[in-house]
């Protein structure tokens, strides 16, 4: 069994700044970090990590910051599909933050774009009947309905993170096994008729809704220090906890993805504060 996850992965710089700039300005900042980023990529890294087969079909630029990405992914268990970088720049999130705690966000999508059906299908070519594929909102509805279309032909289990969430995904929820969204997501989209449908809560937990469960698994109480990343680690943790087990998402799963989720709160930045290997290694060990 294998995780197929298509979506994107980005290079995420943040900047500092005193103020956002207004129309015409021209300003200092500092920039304080360059990171590994896009849902995509974020989920696969932590699928991986919990011991899944894992394939990340993502594009990168060919461009320097390109070959950055690829040479982070070397440390990383998961195998980043296509080989090779497409002829565009690599996507890249400049994350602005100023001092008064406010943020202003720029995320291009050249790359994710560039990445056709027919490359993605061809990486999935070896793909089989109970495979996963997980996708997030970084395609296009179209791209994202035909890739979850030829899943479902092809007998894999699918698996949405409508996020960056787009009003049109409503339509998509009949190609969907599994979904995990947040809140805002849930009411935007109305899933409905999910076999196994998890809603994120933030601090307060997550919900998940089934045929024969409805179960609610408060946040494991944590000093929060930076939220980023915690639904991406949530959910890699929900499924990898099940797929371990050869079971669809159960209460065990929550917690073990409860307890994931804390561990990333707990740390400043996305990449840099996902569980690892081994804490995961120690956390999927509980109530087994
Ligand atoms: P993201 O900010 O990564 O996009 P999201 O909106 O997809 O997140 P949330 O509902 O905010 O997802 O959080 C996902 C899970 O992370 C929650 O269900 C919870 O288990 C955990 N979590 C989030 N915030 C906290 C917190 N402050 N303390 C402990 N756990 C948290």
């Amino acid at each position: 069994m294998r995780v197929y996850v298509a979506g994107n992965i980005v290079v995420d710089e943040t900047w500092s700044i005193h103020e956002l700039p207004q129309k015409g300005a021209s300003i200092h900042g500092v920039k304080i970090s360059q990171d590994i980023g896009g849902k995509g990529a974020n989920q696969a890294i932590v699928i991986s990590r919990c011991g899944i087969e894992t394939q990340l079909i993502a594009a990168t630029g060919d461009d320097i910051n390109g070959q950055w990405i690829r040479n982070c992914m070397h440390n990383e268990t998961l195998m980043l599909l296509p080989e090779n970088n497409i002829a565009e720049h690599s996507d890249t999130s400049i994350i602005f933050t100023s001092d008064d705690g406010d943020n202003a966000i720029i995320t291009t999508m050249a790359a994710a774009n560039a990445l056709t059906l027919d490359i993605i299908l061809a990486h999935l070519a070896d793909a089989s009947a109970g495979d996963i594929l997980l996708q997030q909102g970084n395609f296009s509805v179209e791209k994202t309905r035909a890739l979850f279309s030829w899943a479902k032909n092809h007998g894999l289990i699918t698996v949405f993170n409508p996020s960056p969430v787009n009003p049109d995904f409503a339509d998509l929820w009949p190609l969907v096994d599994i979904a995990v969204v947040n809140q805002h997501e849930a009411e935007l989209l109305q899933p409905a008729g999910i076999a196994t449908l998890v809603i994120t809560q933030g601090a307060a937990g997550a919900e998940l809704i089934t045929d024969s469960q409805h179960h609610f698994c408060p946040a494991t109480p944590v000093q929060s220090v930076d939220s980023t990343g915690a639904g991406d680690t949530f959910l890699a943790v929900l499924l990898a906890s099940a797929l371990l087990r050869g079971v669809t998402p159960d209460a065990l799963a929550l917690q073990h993805a409860s307890a994931a989720a804390a561990i990333t709160v707990s740390r400043t930045g996305t990449f840099k504060a996902f569980p690892t290997e081994e804490e995961l290694c120690a956390l999927l060990a509980v109530g087994l």
